[in-house]
């Protein structure tokens, strides 16, 4: 288990890798680290973690919660997404890239060297590694999960499968720690029909399958991934099934862009995604299934975890309040463009809400710390159409990219909300 430490004016954020966790430290709990000399390089000695945990109390909560423009808790992002090449050997129908991103060109592997190294100095604790494909150059990608890993960056491989093999025989030659690597397969369909519709190609998902086993018996950390359609939403309990039985520990459900529903013509009813939740609630009461299942994207409070997630929310100390607001984009995390670009998330469009371009001279710490677009985000309150709503405070009107895209405005309501759409709240509850 590791723990990386990256000083802040205030004091100290302190990871967890293994559990993806962030604590707090104060200027006094850095010192004693500093002083037990438990502190080396970026990483900590895990026997501290109780010593930790008990200075991590100790923080005036006050000053770490009320930021301001002028005084933001975090000198850079604790995450970044990281869209390194354009390039796809899919034409997936459910892919929220817009038809500009395949235009945007893509760097030399000297160019990725130099981006890899700031988030290196800014100390971004975890990097998503996505694409199009990431796999398709695989040697350069191993180089850069080469540099982020021995520096103890996490990192997330956000992949369609379809490459593994060569990720499988090229990564000897690399010196990476699996630890810290997470390797994401995206699989939509265990029906082939179904899959091609998705996709726009034919492929035996057995063989993807099979690769996955021979990466876990390589102990690698394999997480599959599948994206929530009118298509595959009958699917879902098969392969979140299938991913148990072979010991994958984490099955997350995206929820899908409004240009997913756009390109699939159809969405999902909010009927079908409850009787799917229900189902998902079933099959973990099985006593043979250890995988957990998460719902990201969108309103996962509102469909999966409901009440606990509320109760989790007003417990949290002050600075995980900043992890669970639901738009995380300049909050706690920026992504990277395939040229260097960087953007609060990959939904808003870089003609209007480029912060910067790490090639160009600015640092990510520069752009994260004075940029008056991050200030609109971090300042975003709930739209006046989410006063009676019950998560308004944590969700501020849901994806600030989907408002934008939809409206030209961050302070409009997220257009896929349930609740906005008129939905019965009860129905959403029970
Ligand atoms: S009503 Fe507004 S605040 Fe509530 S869940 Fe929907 S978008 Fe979020
Ligand atoms: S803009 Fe939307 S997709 Fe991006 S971080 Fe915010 S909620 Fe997530």
């Amino acid at each position: 288990m590791c723990y990386i430490l990256r000083k802040e004016r205030w004091g100290a954020v302190l990871f967890n890798s293994s559990k993806r966790k962030y604590w707090l430290l104060n200027d006094t709990a850095f010192f004693m680290i500093k002083k037990l000399l438990i502190y080396k390089d970026r990483t900590v000695n895990s026997k501290i973690l109780d010593f930790v945990k008990k200075m991590s109390m100790t923080i005036d909560n006050t000053r770490i919660v009320e930021f301001s423009n002028d005084f933001y808790p975090l000198t850079s992002p604790l995450y970044v997404d990281w869209y390194i090449t354009p390039k796809c050997n899919l034409k997936c129908k459910y892919c929220f890239l817009t038809p500009q991103f395949w235009e945007i060109p893509e760097l030399n592997i000297f160019s990725k060297h130099v981006i890899a190294n700031q988030l290196v100095t800014s100390g971004v604790f975890e990097v998503t590694l996505l694409g199009g494909e990431p796999l398709m150059d695989v040697a350069v990608l191993l180089e850069i999960v080469q540099i982020l890993t021995s520096n103890y960056i996490k990192v997330d491989i956000s992949t369609n499968g379809l490459l593994l093999q060569k990720f499988t025989k090229y990564v000897s030659e690399f010196d990476i720690d699996k630890e810290l690597v997470t390797i994401s397969v995206s699989i939509q369909s265990l029906d082939p029909v179904i899959l091609e519709k998705l996709t726009g190609f034919r492929y035996e998902i057995r063989q993807i399958f099979l690769k996955i086993e021979k990466l876990l018996q390589n102990n690698w950390n394999v997480a599959v991934t599948t994206v929530l359609t009118h298509l595959n939403i009958e699917e879902i309990p098969k392969i979140f099934e299938k991913c148990s039985k072979i010991g994958i520990k984490s099955y997350t459900i995206f929820y899908p862009y409004t240009s997913t529903y756009i390109s699939l013509q159809a969405i999902p009813s909010l009927s079908d995604i409850l009787a799917l939740r229900n189902k998902l609630r079933k099959l973990k009461e099985q006593k043979d299934i250890r995988s957990c299942y998460h719902l990201v994207g969108a309103f996962n409070f509102l469909l999966f975890n409901s009440n606990k997630m509320l109760t989790h929310i007003k417990d949290e100390h002050p600075f995980n309040k900043l992890g669970t607001l639901f738009c995380k984009a300049g909050i706690t995390k920026l992504d990277i463009l395939p040229d260097g670009s960087v953007v609060p998330c990959i939904l808003f469009p870089p003609n209007s809400w480029k912060l910067g371009n790490l090639l160009e001279g600015t640092s990510l710490r520069d752009i994260w710390g004075a940029n008056k677009k991050l200030y609109r985000l971090r300042d975003r309150k709930y739209p006046k159409k989410c006063k009676e709503c019950i998560w308004k405070e944590t969700c501020r009107g849901g994806c600030a990219g989907e408002s934008y895209n939809k409206y030209m405005s961050i302070d409009r309501p997220d257009p896929r909300c349930p609740i906005i759409k008129g939905e019965k709240w009860n129905a959403i509850q029970n």
